[in-house]
């Protein structure tokens, strides 16, 4: 009996020491990094928080307010959150060494889901007159924080149309440019950001502004250069004025996990955040268009092995 009661005891320190297999999360809190209040990002850490309490209520996901996709990334490498919601580009180039992360590689995350396209939009003052990425040239922009994603790919457009040192850039994030754009200090900002954005319908019922479609040519220049573009249509009626389709560029937005979540917590979080993406796309319209196979689209970096075991399973549902 004694020898018994000895085997059962080890048994339960190895899981405990391992945390395998178990059928809990190990912990009662984790942390997200997202990006500015005025982002979806933010406000989606918050719906995967609430998601989670509905099937564990003792389970917190504390939301973090951050510079955005580099960021989060830095964040994430050093063990600073658990997981990230970052643009699938930046993801690449961290995980690549390439880019703003060539000096910085990051080998110690993998993905979790894709979750939404995210528009690059370029919103400028109405009376500016900027039809076109040409006219921002002699223009004053907000690009996003330091290490925001926005800034890299504006730093992209603007480059690709040679203008990029002809446009007077700033790095704030989207709400301090918001005020600037209602005291004028600003002719436009650019949000690479779920669309509509709800920071931007509030904006454009105060300040006229203007959503600058990029023509297709330099769309088909950027989606060849770079892997992760692809072409989006814009629909009439995204912000208040905006009456015609327009054309633009979209990358995704990814959730991604660091080394401080174990496999068996990536593969319960993510079992209990994406096994019926219907569910969790009522929670937020930009989650709406998810689907089980749209969850592994256009992963650039190695999906965590958590994550395919539990996206395996929802499959076979
Ligand atoms: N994609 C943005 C970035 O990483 C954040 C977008 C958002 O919060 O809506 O810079």
């Amino acid at each position: 009996m004694k020898k018994v009661f000895i085997i059962f005891f080890l048994f339960m320190i190895i899981i405990m020491a391992t945390g395998c297999c178990s059928n809990s999360l190990s912990r009662k809190e984790y942390t997200i990094a997202t990006g500015s209040k005025s982002g979806v990002y933010y406000p989606i850490g918050e719906v995967l928080d609430k998601i989670l309490k509905e099937q564990c209520p003792d389970v917190t996901i504390k939301v973090y307010e951050t510079d955005g996709s580099v960021d989060n990334l830095q964040m994430l490498a050093e063990g600073k959150v658990d997981m990230a919601l970052v643009q699938n580009d930046i993801a690449y180039y961290a995980c690549n060494g390439e880019a703003m992360f060539k000096d910085n590689k990051i080998s110690n995350i993998s993905g979790i889901a894709t979750l939404f396209p995210e528009i690059i939009q370029f919103i400028v003052r109405r009376e500016c007159g900027i039809n076109n990425l040409k006219d921002l040239e002699g223009k004053k922009i907000a690009i996003g924080g330091k290490n925001s994603g926005t800034r890299y790919n504006v730093e992209q457009i603007l480059g690709e149309i040679g203008i990029l040192d002809k446009v007077t850039c700033i790095n704030i994030d989207a709400k301090d440019a918001m005020e600037k754009m209602k005291t004028k200090d600003i002719d436009g900002f650019v949000f690479t950001s779920g669309l509509p954005n709800p920071s931007i319908v509030e904006l454009s019922k105060t300040v006229d502004i203007n959503l600058v479609p990029i023509d297709l040519e330099l769309i088909q220049k950027l989606v060849n250069k770079y892997s992760f573009y692809f072409p989006s249509i814009i629909p009439p009626g995204q912000y208040s004025g905006q009456t015609t389709e327009l054309n633009g560029l979209e990358i995704n937005a990814i959730l991604v996990s660091g080394p401080t979540l174990t496999e068996n917590d990536q593969y319960l979080l993510t079992k209990y955040l994406f096994s019926k993406p219907n569910e969790l796309g009522q929670a937020h319209p930009r989650l709406s268009k998810m689907t089980k196979a749209t969850l592994r689209q256009q992963m650039p970096i190695k999906l965590g092995e958590g994550a395919h075991r539990a996206h395996s399973e929802a499959n076979k549902q």
